[in-house]
């Protein structure tokens, strides 16, 4: 008896099996708040996850208003990653839209924040170790979310930190490689203080860590002013900002005009910083070669 049933028991092993493979998991719904995020989202979570991003390549995240479509992806999704620290102002108004059931993730969660003039700086992601961060956060919410893939998640998480590791160094010796002397350099807004604090630079900019009031002419004289007496090695453009302000800034300070740095959103997949690495890659090239001796 107990080996008829043992014998139905392998048969529906056996018919289960394959049935169980050909249906995999249908993809798990989430959200990323912008492009940066959404590229650490799909590196952790692969095919297992559909990642539908609110702000899009070359896109300002600190001054993006919601539409109907961005309020039904949040409501469809199970997940819905964002930066905190202030930097989606327009963030409770879209989930309160939405009437969203999803986990809130916040990606930069146990990260020590930069503060500037009292504010909280958004831009943590500039730090190539708080992006190790931000994947593990990542990697948790996944798991926790979805445990049956936990697995992958946890192989695919633990391949990009490797990959993030390496980055992190390959900036740091970059950087390293830039005399002392061509270290203070200007940009739009105060995306790049954990950068500087990271890897030993000096940024200044007219606008401060939001872009949400344009600079004043005040504050515009006063960039020009710094970068002449404090001998500033060049003015960068911003692939979210106006590109006329650091062109305006260049010529009025004499001060010579670098490359576009990518500060707060990815390019289009056929830009220069279609990704994170590919990003960070761009603006130590972009830095290096302005600042070189
Ligand atoms: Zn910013």
């Amino acid at each position: 008896m107990r080996r008829l049933a043992r014998f139905f028991l392998a048969c529906f092993a056996l018919a289960a099996l394959p049935a169980a493979a050909e249906t995999p998991l249908a993809p798990l719904p989430v959200v990323a708040s912008f492009s940066i995020l959404g590229d650490f989202v799909r590196e952790v979570g692969g095919d297992a996850v559909a990642v539908s991003v609110i702000v899009g390549p070359d896109s300002d995240a600190h001054v993006y208003e919601p539409t109907p479509a961005d309020a039904r992806k949040v409501s469809e999704a199970k997940l819905v990653f964002v930066n905190g620290l202030g930097f989606e102002g327009w963030f409770d108004r879209l989930v309160a839209a939405a009437n969203a059931k999803a986990r809130i993730v916040v990606a930069s969660a146990r990260i020590k924040p930069r503060k500037l003039d009292g504010e909280l700086d958004p831009h943590a992601w500039q730090d190539v170790a708080n992006a190790r961060r931000y994947v593990e956060n990542i990697r948790d919410a996944l798991e926790a979310a979805d445990p049956g893939r936990a697995a992958l998640y946890e192989t695919r998480a633990a391949a990009y930190l490797a990959t993030l590791e390496t980055l992190n160094k390959e900036v740091a010796a970059a950087i390293a490689t830039i005399p002392r002397e061509k270290r203070r350099i200007v940009s739009t807004h105060d995306a790049f203080g954990y950068f500087a604090a990271r890897y030993g630079l000096e940024f200044i900019a007219p606008q401060g860590v939001s872009t949400e009031a344009e600079p004043s002419a005040r504050d515009i004289a006063r960039i020009i002013d710094a970068a002449r007496r404090e001998k500033v090695a060049a003015v960068f453009l911003e692939n979210i900002s106006d590109p006329r302000l650091a062109q305006r800034l260049a010529k009025e300070s004499g001060v010579k005009l670098g490359g576009e740095l990518y500060s707060d959103a990815l390019s289009k997949p056929d830009g220069p910083a279609a990704s994170y690495v590919a990003m960070m890659r761009h603006n130590v090239e972009e830095l290096t070669k302005a600042l070189a001796r």
